[in-house]
């Protein structure tokens, strides 16, 4: 019988195994910086959007 006390999940910025201490919330990245770094890339795509929809609107679509 083999037991699975110690699970792993991948890490959401590189791919590592994240071994999931006894907790109850799961660590979704390996490292504290790398969930630094997915969260600004997020914010970072999130402004970029908002930026190409303004730069759009200021153009105007082609017709
Ligand atoms: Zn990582």
């Amino acid at each position: 019988m083999t037991e699975h006390s110690e699970s792993s999940l991948p890490c959401e910025w590189c791919g590592t195994a994240v071994s999931q201490a006894a907790t109850r919330t799961p660590r979704r990245y390996c490292k504290q910086s790398h969930r630094q770094r997915a969260y600004e890339s997020r914010r970072t795509q999130r402004r970029m959007q908002g930026a190409a929809e303004v730069a759009l609107q200021a153009v105007g679509w082609p017709r």
